[in-house]
């Protein structure tokens, strides 16, 4: 039988962050765009020519991107907001990205339940949308003259309007009348390109809970984009969750096959019959695109088996379960990593020849491996029972003290714990703060990784970041900052730093994986139980504190995000694994506010994208999730002031849930979307303090004093002054030491203007 085996996309970044690399010297002017489209090219042809030489027979062309799919799209519908009209072709996209000195970046947010970040298309009654298709054709046509014939992916158009936001705020869906005849010509455009071409649209907003009006959309959009011409094979590509409704009605559509998730989406099995009657082919998803364990090739042939007796076996096309642009590279640069848990693990790469090996063997049986596949196989089996029965990963003692653990949330009542921190605080109304993080300068990253390397020190390395963080308390002091803190030197990332010191952890040299543009996370594995073998942060928080008169804010990263920024062990329910993070964690808040510091804050900035995609799964999760949050500041007592920050704006849906948590004060996302949003904290009544951020980190602009007068204004149109702190949207490691001294001084600026204007 022909084996077929299909990748839904690909990671970009480059196994060395190639394109992260580029980019940033192009926005620096240091080099030329030439250069940057020589890099992307190259690297495009290297990630074709490993699927090529895995075997793979469906590899994607146009899942490449300078920046994010959802900003090309954009473009290639001519989607482009007012504000950058005007601009050359070069400099609008990165523009609409990044902003530049006069206009604000487009909102980025996360994609579904991953920590990728795609730009929000903003659609508006005035815009001429009309079709720019050379990227996409180009794409295709680069890969073909090197002998691989692609399928193309695209955005299902159904979910760009979802992913999009009218700027008159009414429903994008209006919009499909004019862009799905730009999605037709797209489609005529592409059948021109080769006798057969094969068209991914991918529609994960199908997984979501649509309401039928969206539903309703389906049909007419896929009857009409597949007679566009009949030399096109259309696939509708879902993941990350069941889309059983969405399925069900594309089944009568023309569409050649559909692409379904079955490691997050067990429902999907419900589909099959139907799959089954109209003859579709399936893109079966078993390899899964978000973690980074091995394949358990015979559990997973275990799945195909039962989904083939239901679907025939020549329908059936063995698949990741989404894009891996959300796992890492390759494991080829892992050379530190322990060799057997190393063993455990498979990135993009490795993936590849997971899901070749896992078709042969489905198509035609274990006996047509040869005898390197059969090897490969063999010890597939041996890895992954290996892993099961390893004790490093479990751990008694760990689990007794979950177990036993009783300490569920702090002492006292806010209304109370307030009272008496204000009073020994003293901060004002307007109190100014940063989220954390200061710039990441070459030095310091240069000191991080030569230390790494045993090229430093560690009385060198630190009294290096000793040295960031003089400077960085110098700097808040000359600015007049109020809460300090100590500017976060020591930290590659904020998860990545917990899990270097937890045990049950492991991480990696070169597991990057894309946030958004340029950025990229590289997040620590559990592999095990975990507990704190000894402090993480005091010595450096201490030593920060003895620097200033003023107070200094400990910074934690809280459970949730610990777990959803990491890969998680898939062998242990993803709510005990957060406990146990949560336990360690409130020892560290102990041994803080014993050495005498007085704020903490505990970043959950990946609390909301942990959420389930479906409705069913919230009350679940949010049980859990707020549990584990308090239990990790249980240990705070009254008078210590408990800070949480979260990366986003819309709290509408669980502003109840994040009061649940019980922090003092939160820090939130506001400056892209406005203040809009916040009036949600007048309607329900929150009581705990809130500082909604007053400028964008995202971008390299220095928002004025005036803006921020304003913006200021605008909250306290929403809060009274005494709940309201100031602060900038996020940490700003990103971001240059130039524009972050002059934003924080307007900003500073700004606060003290109100309150002058106040007295
Ligand atoms: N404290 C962290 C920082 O400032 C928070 C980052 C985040 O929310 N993503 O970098
Ligand atoms: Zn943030």
């Amino acid at each position: 039988m022909s084996i077929k085996s299909y990748v839904v996309g690909f990671p970009r970044i480059g196994e060395q962050r190639e394109l992260k690399k580029i980019l940033e010297s192009f926005w620096a002017n240091n080099c030329s765009f030439n250069e940057v489209q020589e890099v992307a090219s190259s690297l495009k042809k290297r990630h074709w020519t490993y699927q090529k030489d895995a075997g793979i027979e469906y590899i994607s062309s146009n899942d490449f991107s300078l920046y994010d799919n959802v900003l090309d799209t954009c473009i290639m519908l001519n989607a482009i907001p007012k504000r950058f009209k005007n601009l050359r072709a070069e400099e609008l996209y990165f523009s609409m990205a990044r902003g530049n000195k006069s206009t604000v970046a487009m909102e980025i947010t996360k994609w579904f339940n991953t920590n990728y970040h795609y730009i929000v298309p903003e659609l508006s009654l005035e815009d001429e949308y009309k079709l720019n298709a050379s990227k996409i054709i180009n794409e295709y046509k680069e890969a073909k003259k090197l002998g691989i014939k692609t399928k193309i992916n695209i955005i299902g158009p159904i979910t760009f309007l979802g992913l999009s936001k009218r700027v008159d705020r009414k429903d994008s869906y209006e919009f499909l009348g004019k862009i799905l005849p730009l999605y037709e010509e797209l489609l005529s455009e592409i059948a021109k390109l080769d006798e057969v071409v094969t068209v991914q649209f991918d529609e994960p907003i199908f997984v979501k809970d649509n309401e039928e009006k969206i539903l309703s959309l389906i049909k007419i959009t896929y009857d009409r984009l597949s007679i566009v011409t009949n030399n096109l094979k259309i696939i509708v590509s879902t993941y990350f969750e069941h889309s059983t409704e969405a399925t069900k009605i594309l089944v009568n559509t023309p569409i050649w096959g559909i692409g379904l998730d079955f490691l997050y989406g067990k429902e999907n099995f419900e589909s099959l019959e139907a799959i089954e009657k109209a003859n579709k082919k399936l893109i079966a998803g078993v390899v899964d695109g978000r973690n980074i364990w091995k394949n358990d090739i015979q559990n997973t042939l275990f799945t195909l088996s039962e989904i083939s007796q239901v679907v025939e076996k020549s329908n059936i096309i063995v698949s990741s379960s989404c894009s891996l642009l959300h796992t890492p590279f390759s494991l080829k640069y892992e050379e530190r990593m322990n060799k057997n848990i190393k063993n455990w693990l498979s990135y993009s790469v490795e993936k590849l020849n997971e899901i070749k090996l896992i078709s042969k063997v489905f198509y035609n049986g274990v006996n047509c491996l040869n005898d390197e596949e059969a090897k490969l196989f063999e010890e597939n089996i041996q890895v992954n029972y290996d892993r099961k029965t390893s004790t490093v990963i479990h751990d008694e003692n760990v689990n007794l003290r979950v177990e036993n653990f009783s300490k569920l949330q702090r002492d006292g009542k806010y209304e109370d714990r307030i009272k008496l921190q204000k009073e020994l605080l003293k901060y004002d109304d307007l109190a100014t703060t940063t989220i954390g993080s200061f710039p990441q300068t070459p030095e310091v990253r240069v000191a991080r990784k030569e230390y790494k390397n045993n090229r430093l020190s560690k009385e060198e390395y630190i009294n290096k970041m000793k040295d960031y963080i003089d400077d960085c308390i110098d700097f808040q002091e000359e600015c007049g900052l109020e809460v300090l803190v100590h500017g976060e030197p020591e930290r590659n990332d904020m998860v990545e730093y917990f899990g270097e010191q937890l045990k049950g952890y492991g991480f990696s040299q070169n597991g990057w994986v894309q946030s958004y543009g340029s950025r990229c996370v590289k997040p620590p594995f559990i592999y095990g139980d975990i507990s704190r073998p000894k402090p993480m942060t005091v010595d450096w928080i201490t030593y920060a504190q003895s620097k200033t008169q003023k107070i200094m804010k400990g910074m934690l990263t809280g459970p949730v995000t610990i777990l959803n920024w990491s890969f998680v062990r898939d062998d242990k329910p993803r709510d005990e694994v957060s406990k146990q993070i949560a336990i360690a964690l409130s020892d560290e808040i102990n041994d803080l506010q014993n050495a005498g510091i007085k704020i903490i804050q505990v970043d959950e900035a990946a609390f909301k994208e942990g959420y389930p995609l479906r409705n069913k799964n919230i009350k679940n999760y949010e049980k859990w999730a707020v549990r584990d949050f308090k239990i990790a500041v249980s240990s705070a007592k009254e008078h210590t002031q408990i800070h949480t920050h979260m990366c986003y704006s819309e709290f509408n849906d669980i502003i109840k849930t994040i009061e649940e948590m019980d922090a003092d004060v939160i820090s939130i996302e506001t400056a892209r979307s406005g203040n809009e949003l916040l009036k949600i904290f007048k309607e329900v009544g929150y009581k705990q303090e809130v500082g909604p951020g007053v400028y964008d980190i995202h971008s390299p602009r220095v928002p004025s004093v005036e803006e921020m007068i304003k913006q200021i204004k605008l909250l306290l149109e929403v809060l009274p002054k005494e709940q309201l702190w100031i602060n900038p949207d996020c940490g700003l490691k990103t971001r240059k030491w130039e524009e972050t001294k002059l934003s924080l001084q307007n900003m500073v600026e700004a606060v003290n203007y109100i309150r002058k204007e106040n007295r």
